[in-house]
Formats: structure tokens, sequence, C-alpha cells
């Protein structure tokens, strides 16, 4: 897709900070972080914006929500729990849709947010 800056990232013809790279998939570091562990996943072919998705997305969006337990666990914000079951750490995961859900960039993007609060702009 022309012009579009994630398709661009995923042709590596904008640098980024890649974290994790597959046949299918790209997960890069968000250039501004609103937590301190802020990562953004990514299909490498074009998708507009979730609400474009039909049943036979299901296994793209299947694969790029089953890695976040693995890069939650490469980035320290897997939620982990205490001797008493107590949780901590942990992450949010969100995926902005249309310019009511406040997405900006129009290649689908799965946000993944954790690491210490304050996050900013964030009160849950
Ligand atoms: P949206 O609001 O569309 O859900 O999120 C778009 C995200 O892309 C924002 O968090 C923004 O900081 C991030 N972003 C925008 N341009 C770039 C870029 O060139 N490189 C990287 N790594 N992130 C970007
Ligand atoms: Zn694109």
């Amino acid at each position: 897709m022309e012009n579009c800056l994630f398709c661009k990232i995923a042709a590596k013809q904008i640098p980024s900070s890649i974290v994790h790279e597959d046949d299918d998939l790209l997960v890069f570091k968000d250039i501004n972080p609103a937590a301190p562990v802020h990562l953004l996943i990514i299909p490498k072919v074009h998708v507009s914006t979730l609400s474009d998705c039909t049943p036979e997305h299901a296994p793209l969006l299947g694969k790029m929500m089953s890695l976040v337990p693995k890069l939650a666990a490469d980035h320290n914000i897997a939620v982990t729990y205490d001797e008493q079951g107590q949780p901590s750490r942990g992450f949010k995961f969100l995926i902005n849709s249309g310019p009511d859900g406040g997405q900006e960039v129009y290649h689908l993007h799965m946000h993944l947010y954790g690491g210490p609060r304050p996050w900013r702009g964030m009160r849950t």
C-alpha cells in the first residue's frame, strides 16, 4: 500500500526498533511511548482497520494476539503471582479503530503497554 507509514516500516523503508519479526508480523517500539513498555504489533499485509476485518482474518488476528504472552514475558510485563496468589505486573492490550476510537495510523496495529505506572494519559 503506497504512502502507508506502517507498510513502509514493515518493508524496512522506514527504520523502527524491531523486537519481533516472522513471516506475517512485525513488532516494534512505539516512537512516542505512553508507558515504559509500548509495542506495536502489525501484520505485514496492509489491513486498514479492525472494522475491515472479516472471519477470513481470524488466523492473522489470532496470530497477533497469541504473540502477546511471549512479548510480555520478553519485556518483563507478564502477569505474575506471589505465594498468596496475588497478581502483579501485567499489561494493557488495545486496538484503536476509526476516529472515535482514536486511530491515527490506518494500518491495523495492536498496542501493548506495560511497566510501572503512571502511564501518560491513562488512568486505568
Ligand atoms: P493509533 O493512534 O493509530 O492507534 O496509534 C498509532 C501509534 O503509532 C502512536 O502511538 C504513534 O506514537 C505511533 N507512531 C506513529 N508514527 C510512528 C513511527 O514512525 N514509528 C513508530 N515506531 N511509531 C509511530
Ligand atoms: Zn499499510
